[in-house]
């Protein structure tokens, strides 16, 4: 760690505003950046730049919250630079577009009632947010309960059909793969409210097993299977593959990054864009 000036560190190669420390007892370094400061950099590696001032200042928006959520004075440090919290990599990745949506939206948070709303974002929904409660437990929340989104049509992975070969499809099954037989056919059942199937059963020659959609994405990977917004499963036992068709890419949950760019392009501003996807919640001051 090296210090340029009083505003100004380079961390393993990487130019950083603010300052930085050692802690003590566990060695990690801890460094201190106003929050506009920091969410210049955060920014630009959440959204292309090139994509409109209104969805990079409603960006901007989600990013702050985050921020002001998980703000803990009882800990050393609030965040950490990835993707556990938000990718933070210093100066190098900030960019003019970014640095104004920061600044034209200085201060603004999503507040839902007296405190911050808990934020999410994907990067498409292909049509429908997930509501948060399906996707992760816990209390539905009213402005995260899903919506339907027709802006994020631009995106490659709006719509796609992935190759799974039966390897992959039986290692989603575990210990139950030997116990079906040879695997015949896919059905996809239990939409939940924004159509994503919850469960997907697999036939065999000599039985069938129901696994959590959840479940069979995190096995067989989540570039593999973009989405659970699955719409087609179609098992061919002759190739040994199955063509899987889906919509959208990530877990779909509140503000849909492509979205927003859509949105943008129809004309709403940022304010318009977060009251669409995060309805009921309001923007204040922090
Ligand atoms: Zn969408």
């Amino acid at each position: 760690m090296q210090t340029i000036d009083a505003q100004t560190f380079v961390y393993e190669g990487r130019r950083y505003r603010g300052t930085a420390a050692i802690l003590p007892d566990t060695g990690q370094v801890v460094s201190t950046v106003p929050v506009e400061q920091y969410l210049y950099s955060v920014v630009s590696r959440e959204m292309p730049r090139s994509w409109p001032a209104e969805s990079l200042q409603a960006q901007a928006i989600l990013a702050r919250t985050y921020v002001l959520q998980r703000s803990n004075p009882n800990r050393a440090y609030d965040l950490v630079p990835s993707e556990a919290d938000q990718v933070y990599t210093g100066v190098d990745a900030e960019a003019p577009q970014t640095n104004a949506a920061v600044d034209a939206t200085a201060g603004q948070a999503l507040r839902f009632g007296a405190g911050f709303a808990s934020i999410a974002y994907s990067s498409c929904c292909g049509g429908h947010t997930e509501s948060s409660a399906d996707a992760w437990g816990g209390k539905p929340l009213p402005y995260l309960s899903g919506v339907a989104c027709n802006y994020c049509k631009d995106s490659q992975w709006y719509r796609w059909t992935q190759t799974v070969a039966a390897d992959a499809l039986r290692s989603a099954l575990g210990n139950q793969s030997a116990a079906i037989g040879d695997l015949q056919s896919i059905t996809l059942d239990a939409p939940d409210g924004s159509g994503r199937a919850r469960f997907w059963t697999f036939t065999g020659s000599s039985g069938s097993a129901r696994i959590k959609a959840a479940d069979v994405r995190r096995t067989i990977g989540s570039r593999v299977i973009p989405s659970l917004l699955v719409r087609k499963a179609d098992y061919d036992s002759t190739a040994q593959t199955a063509t899987i068709e889906g919509a959208g890419l990530g877990h779909g949950v509140g503000f849909c990054q492509w979205g927003a760019r859509g949105l943008a392009k129809t004309g709403a501003n940022a304010a318009a864009i977060l009251a669409f996807y995060f309805p009921g919640t309001t923007i204040g001051s922090t």
